[in-house]
């Protein structure tokens, strides 16, 4: 009995299956919602109102520049003018600021992206202040995130609302679990912090940040955790509560290519769901964008 109870458990352990975590396909949500807008924008057409999307890249960061392209693609698929306005890196603050101005002003624009980072010597926060917070596309300037943080409705960070539209669409439970969220930038980890712990949401968040004691420790209380810390592959499986959601939204370039912050081939073993890099939250990002902008174009048309 003893030897059978022994090879049973030999066996087992050699013949159990090892258990990969759901995909969470960012590419097939993103299609979804982006069909969604073309209609969106279809109506919009049909009553006479076009909509628009501009935006403004300083400089010529390669990794911008692709970024740029792929908010322009999206949004001509979706019916969508896009302008596209280019300054070079040695412009004045002033020189952006006037070409800000001059799309606010400009009927054509319903919504604009100032592309960030600004080259060194811009200042990027003073560039996204002076888009018109009613064509606020990117919900990054300072009156949209006041009003998220009041609950009130307003265009929303577009990295954090598409995270929360794919756990949404995958029916992933966030009211009473535990969310931890690595990285608190205004970009991405403090607005989806709020997000994530919205009534109606209901999770339960942990911010942490590059002070956080214990850090793997901490990550491992997750039932949902948000690796959004830029750095590549630092969250192995010893991160990760088995079964736990791991949103990756890091984006790094390696020798490599490009890579999440989480270390997908062991973590996925470990994890019940997880977004891949590319092809996660990426595309996540630029569909919900493409939310905004119609949803802005709709407002001006009430
Ligand atoms: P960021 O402004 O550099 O912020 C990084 C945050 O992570 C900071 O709060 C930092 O802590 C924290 N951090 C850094 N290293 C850490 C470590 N070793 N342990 C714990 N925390 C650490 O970056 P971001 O703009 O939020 O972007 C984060 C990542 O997401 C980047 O890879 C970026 O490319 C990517 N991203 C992806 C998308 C997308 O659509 N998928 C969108 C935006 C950004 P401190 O505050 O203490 O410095």
């Amino acid at each position: 009995r003893t030897r059978a109870r022994c090879c049973h458990h030999v066996h087992a352990q050699e013949a159990l299956p090892t258990l990969s975590a759901l995909i969470l396909s960012g590419s097939t949500v993103a299609a979804a919602v982006r069909s969604e807008v073309a209609e969106r924008v279809a109506r919009l057409n049909e009553r006479g109102q076009s909509v628009g999307l501009a935006t403004v890249l300083v400089g010529d960061d390669p990794g911008s520049q692709i970024y740029v392209r792929s908010k322009h693609r999206a949004a001509e698929a979706a019916g969508i003018v896009s302008i596209d306005r280019r300054l070079p890196g040695s412009v004045s603050q002033a020189e952006v600021l006037a070409t800000i101005a001059e799309l606010n002003e400009d009927d054509r624009v319903t919504g604009m992206i100032v592309q960030l980072p600004l080259p060194d010597g811009l200042d990027g926060g003073a560039a996204v202040e002076a888009v018109d917070p009613g064509k606020d596309s990117d919900g990054l300037h300072p009156f949209n995130l006041g009003r998220l943080v009041l609950s009130r409705p307003a265009p929303l960070p577009a990295t954090p609302s598409g995270i929360l539209r794919m756990l949404d669409y995958y029916g992933i439970e966030t009211a009473g679990k535990t969310a931890v969220i690595v990285g608190r930038s205004f970009l991405v980890g403090r607005p989806l912090a709020l997000l994530l712990g919205a009534k109606g949401v209901d999770a339960t968040v942990i911010q942490a940040h590059s002070r956080t004691p214990d850090l793997p420790g901490v990550c491992r209380e997750a039932d949902i955790l948000v690796t959004a810390a830029g750095r590549p592959n630092l969250f192995n499986a010893t991160y990760v509560k088995p079964g736990a959601t791991v949103v990756d939204v890091g984006i790094n370039r390696t020798d490599d290519g490009l890579v999440g912050d989480a270390d997908f081939d062991a973590v996925v073993d470990v994890a019940g769901a997880i977004t891949p890099v590319p092809g996660g939250v990426g595309p996540m990002t630029i569909a919900s964008l493409m939310v905004n902008t119609v949803a802005l174009a709709e407002a001006k048309d009430d």
